[in-house]
């Protein structure tokens, strides 16, 4: 690769986000990403600012090969030498050595399902680092209707409800993963308060009581709960 690709730029609450594409993506990029918008529109400026300082890539394959899903990485060590799976030249992050990185598969991008899922999952991963997504002594049972197979991280299953809460918040919890005795309304309600349990709640509570207090035209926020 000569030269490197000037970033996409995306803004919403006052941030803006700067996407760097190392592979051809279907359809026009730009476009595409403008799909992200009215869900990056529902984050709290906090957490835009806290993904906006990191490196945010859309890349064929990850450092390790695998070519699906996206990746967060706090050190761009994982990436150096890695140019023929990643696309990205080792120049790229002399000028990013301290930049967490937010990584979305180009397969990933391509998906419109997929895309957001993908990206505010690998963000939340990256806002974890300023303002944990889960309450302090969580485990990952406390997300029962939460669907995630790789592990039992805690960081996981918070990153998961972070992202369907932004992306669907009416369906945060899945159908044949909600416990027995529960509505999927209740679960997803439960797992709401659970996010707004955590200190990067905070900052969607702010978000509604700010939404709710202005009269006039500003609508409230959607993000009470959402029915
Ligand atoms: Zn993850």
């Amino acid at each position: 690769m000569s030269a490197l690709p000037s970033p996409l730029s995306l803004s919403a609450n006052g941030v803006s986000l700067g996407v760097h594409f190392f592979c051809t993506v279907r359809g026009n990029p730009g476009t595409q990403l403008h799909t992200l918008q009215p869900y990056l529109a529902r984050m709290p400026a906090p957490h835009l600012v806290s993904v906006a300082r990191a490196t945010i890539v859309v890349v064929e394959k990850l450092p390790g090969g695998r070519p699906t899903g996206g990746g967060f990485f706090t050190s761009f060590l994982d990436w150096m030498g890695r140019e023929r799976k990643t696309g990205i030249p080792d120049s790229f992050f002399a000028f990013r050595p301290r930049c967490h990185i937010i990584a979305i598969t180009r397969r990933a991008f391509d998906d419109a399902d997929t895309r957001p899922f993908t990206f505010f999952h690998e963000s939340a991963h990256c806002i974890h680092r300023s303002y944990p997504i889960y309450p302090h002594g969580a485990t990952f049972r406390d997300y029962a209707g939460i669907r995630y197979t790789r592990s039992n991280a805690v960081e996981e299953y918070a990153a998961e409800t972070y992202s369907r809460y932004i992306v669907n918040p009416r369906r945060i919890a899945r159908v044949g993963e909600v416990p027995i005795g529960q509505s999927m309304q209740e679960c997803t309600r439960r797992l709401i308060e659970q996010l707004m349990a955590s200190p990067a709640g905070r900052h969607f509570r702010q978000m509604n009581q700010r939404g709710s207090d202005a009269d006039g035209d500003i609508s409230p926020m959607p993000y009470e709960y959402p029915w």
